[in-house]
């Protein structure tokens, strides 16, 4: 294989891995694989994913990461709150484990989308978006979350940016602005009650439908929190850095920032076709090992819990490596 034939088969975010990495890592990976046999697949090669495969790695097993290159945070200027990386950008963090990940040689990575898997006689088949397929006997779920973006002009620009989704990432950068709060009921609360700590100047958009009773009003009132009750029909902002909220009466009131929970999907289908169950708020369930509830099938990052962030996907990651190295090493022993 040419080092043009890898560069085209490992895409752009796997360029400087290409270009930095022996090409020996690579030349083994033919772009016209049938069946490929390894002991671990992971699906989704971000932060979780490239943790789970740095202990597997460590350990000699032979791992294969399949990642699409579309982490949830990639829009996001600055990442914070990791540990050692804190302020660098997020494709650096991980391009960084990518360098790392990549040179334990028993760990290979296919640029592209799986978009299948089955139990087979001996683990799972996984068949990308080209029609690769692949086999192991324990497989990582590391796909991540998609983020469901409402309906309102100029919020997708600003996510990441001057809307966000967590105060521990980003409101030490956001703090002492006017800033809004886009959110309702028990969830408006607490994360007003965090973002309080950071500014003074908070207006709860409660688009409609306020839902408090009298102590939480009272509440929201002696910490002087503002609510608009109206809809939001389009942030107005520059480059994605939020200037004016416009609501769906016309009204226009000035903002330099805003925080936002918004809902979710799982990115994959695979562990809902390989029977995984799901908890309510439609999280992979996985135990305190990361095993989800079918034999075999691990889950980390993002896809499986409520408490997003790098260090915890890096941590969930890990712990999921080195339970299936554990499984793996005393099913062979
Ligand atoms: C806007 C924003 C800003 C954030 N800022 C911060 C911050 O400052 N600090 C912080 O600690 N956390 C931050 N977070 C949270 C952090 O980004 C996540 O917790 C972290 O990215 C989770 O890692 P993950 O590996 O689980 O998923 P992701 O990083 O989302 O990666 C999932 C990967 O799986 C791939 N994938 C999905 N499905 C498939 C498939 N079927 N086949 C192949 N590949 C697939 C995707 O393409 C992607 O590469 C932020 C999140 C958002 C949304």
């Amino acid at each position: 294989m040419t080092r043009r034939e890898i560069i085209k088969l490992c895409g752009v975010s796997g360029l400087a891995l290409t270009i930095q990495q022996p090409l020996s890592l690579f030349a083994q990976f033919d772009n016209k694989m049938e069946k490929k046999k390894f002991e671990v697949i992971i699906i989704g090669g971000s932060y979780a994913g490239l943790s789970s495969a740095m202990a597997l790695g460590r350990s000699l097993r032979k791992t294969l990461i399949i990642d699409a290159g579309k982490p949830c945070n990639k829009q996001t200027p600055y990442s914070h709150n990791f540990l050692t990386q804190d302020g660098r950008t997020p494709k650096e963090i991980s391009e960084i484990g990518k360098n790392q990940v990549a040179k334990y040689n028993t760990v290979k990575f296919y640029n592209g989308l799986a978009v299948s898997g089955k139990r087979s006689k001996n683990g799972f088949e996984i068949t990308t978006l080209k029609g690769d397929i692949f086999t192991a006997s324990k497989l990582i779920i590391a796909t991540g979350i998609k983020d469901l973006m409402p309906e309102i002009n100029g919020f997708s620009e600003c996510w990441g940016i001057s809307v966000v989704h967590c105060p521990y990432c980003h409101g030490y950068e956001i703090q002492n602005k006017k800033t809004a709060v886009i959110a309702n009921g028990e969830k408006a609360i607490h994360l007003v009650s965090l973002v309080n700590n950071l500014t003074k100047d908070i207006t709860l958009i409660t688009s409609g439908n306020k839902d408090f009773d009298e102590i939480k009003l009272e509440k929201l009132k002696n910490n002087n929190i503002k609510i608009i009750d109206k809809e939001i029909s389009e942030i107005e902002h520059h480059n994605g850095q939020l200037e004016k909220i416009i609501f769906k009466d016309g009204s226009i009131e000035d903002f330099e920032c805003a925080y936002a929970p918004i809902p979710f999907e799982q990115n994959s289908n695979i562990p809902k076709e390989l029977g995984c169950e799901f908890t309510e708020n439609g999280h992979i369930k996985v135990n305190f090992m990361q095993k989800t509830t079918q034999e075999g099938i691990f889950a980390c990052g993002d896809n499986s819990t409520m408490m997003r962030s790098i260090a915890l996907a890096v941590s969930s990651g890990n712990v999921s490596g080195a339970v299936i190295n554990s499984e793996l090493t005393e099913e062979n022993f």
